[in-house]
């Protein structure tokens, strides 16, 4: 047990920490506290299994995550198709590479209704105490520091719990950040309108495929249950306009892809669309008695499905950082910093990367010169595939050297 310290007198904690959300930065941070000793509260207002509006491409990194802490084998069983193959059609020609590494080389695309449980259930085995239909209302503050949250259980009753530190694992809309009101930076406007569905008889053959469309995205990956899920955007200018006739606004789209459209008539889709355009930005995870992991934290449009690889890399470094802190092994500033430093550092080339792609604005000149100079070349196809993904970051990917030689490969094949 944690104790904290106030204008010298000792504060009484029933719990070291405090996670509000339980999807894939909450119970994940919840779980690896828990299985360091600490008393961890874990508490949404959802009762799971429950879903939320977001597709749900799991890269090989967050397979990763998954295998360090003894789930991966889990969520393979649970019967989701492993993803080996992105391919990217551009019409005329497709990549097609592997996303993963030699130790990783799958990804996965589970609903969020089970994977969250999943997440969740892994917390409550590693002793996390579990509150699901609690509401928080409030987070505490004493003497200009976070002590913990007041919020309504599921049966009505007002609650107050004490810790020593509240991560907020709340998403977008979090409770916790709107309280301490954290630093945001380089922040953009939210660029694209995305939709999805779900439709039977659409086999994927563990490819998740993206169609690379002027001005529009589409894209398709195998879920659970024989389901695929489809995945349309257009840039938010059109979200009004295209608001008004949804329906045929999303056909128009997969009317691009001539091929999938006429594989998706002989299909059968099983749900409406849902579908919300996502803000970019980063605020400052931590300070006195709180931090903030997950989409809390650091959000960016879904265009590159990094949501939850980010997620699961902001638990498993927020944990370390309190870890640290809690030990004495590092003051709370310098490990929490730390945190926000590797955050930031590690997926800033990313974030532009998706900045620039969500904007759907058709790649210059030398770009579209590169991806024709990858057709055919296995080894700079699954470099494409693992950008991506994220295996790699864009910065490695387009390195100046890279490209050269990939370039020069190609000319070596034409010579021949
Ligand atoms: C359309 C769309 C498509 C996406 N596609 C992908 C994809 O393919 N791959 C990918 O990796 N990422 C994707 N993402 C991003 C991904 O969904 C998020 O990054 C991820 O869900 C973030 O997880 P989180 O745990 O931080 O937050 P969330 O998943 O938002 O969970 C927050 C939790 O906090 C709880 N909560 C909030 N407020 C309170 C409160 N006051 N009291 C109690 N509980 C509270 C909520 O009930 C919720 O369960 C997509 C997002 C969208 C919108």
């Amino acid at each position: 047990m944690i104790q904290l310290m106030a204008a010298g007198k000792p504060l009484s904690n029933i719990y070291d920490v405090i996670v509000v959300g339980s999807r894939c930065a909450g119970s994940p941070t919840a779980m690896l506290l828990a299985r360091k000793g600490y008393r961890v509260l874990l508490v949404d207002r959802a009762t799971f299994p429950s879903d939320t509006i977001s597709t749900h491409i799991v890269h090989p990194l967050a397979v990763a995550a998954l295998r360090r802490w003894g789930l991966a084998d889990a969520l393979a069983a649970t019967g989701c198709p492993p993803i080996a193959t992105y391919g990217f059609d551009f019409g005329t020609f497709m990549l097609a590479g592997a996303p993963g590494t030699a130790d990783e080389p799958v990804a996965y695309c589970p609903r969020r209704i089970i994977l969250d449980k999943l997440l969740l259930d892994a917390a409550a085995a590693a002793g996390a105490e579990i509150r699901e239909g609690f509401v928080v209302e409030e987070v505490v503050a004493e003497e200009g520091r976070v002590v913990g949250i007041r919020g309504r259980s599921q049966r009505g009753t007002s609650i107050t719990e004490r810790a020593a530190v509240v991560v907020g694992a709340d998403g977008r809309n979090s409770i916790v950040a709107d309280a301490v009101a954290p630093e945001k930076y380089n922040e953009r406007p939210a660029l694209l309108a995305p939709y999805y569905m779900y439709c039977s008889g659409l086999p994927m053959d563990g490819r998740y495929e993206t169609y690379m469309l002027r001005n529009r995205g589409l894209a398709a990956a195998p879920t659970h249950d024989g389901l695929t899920i489809v995945i349309v955007a257009w840039p938010l200018s059109e979200f009004a306009a295209n608001k008004r006739d949804l329906e045929r606004s999303v056909l128009a789209v997969i009317e691009l892809a001539p091929e999938f459209a006429a594989r998706l008539r002989a299909a059968k889709r099983e749900t409406r669309l849902f579908g919300i355009p996502t803000p970019n930005y980063f605020r400052k995870p931590h300070g006195p008695g709180w931090a903030l992991v997950g989409d809390a934290g650091y959000i960016r449009d879904p265009i590159t499905a990094q949501g939850i690889r980010d997620a699961f890399r902001d638990a498993e470094a927020c944990a370390l950082a309190l870890d640290q802190s809690f030990a004495g092994a590092s003051s709370y500033e310098h490990a929490m910093g730390n945190y926000q430093r590797a955050r930031d550092s590690s997926v800033m080339s990313m974030y532009e990367f998706t900045c620039q792609f969500a904007t759907l604005q058709p790649p210059p000149p030398e770009m579209r010169q590169l991806f024709r100079a990858m057709r055919g070349n296995q080894q700079a196809m699954d470099g494409f595939a693992r950008m991506n993904a994220g295996t790699v970051s864009p910065a490695e990917f387009l390195a100046r050297d890279n490209i050269s030689a990939m370039m020069a490969a190609a000319s070596a094949r034409n010579d021949h």
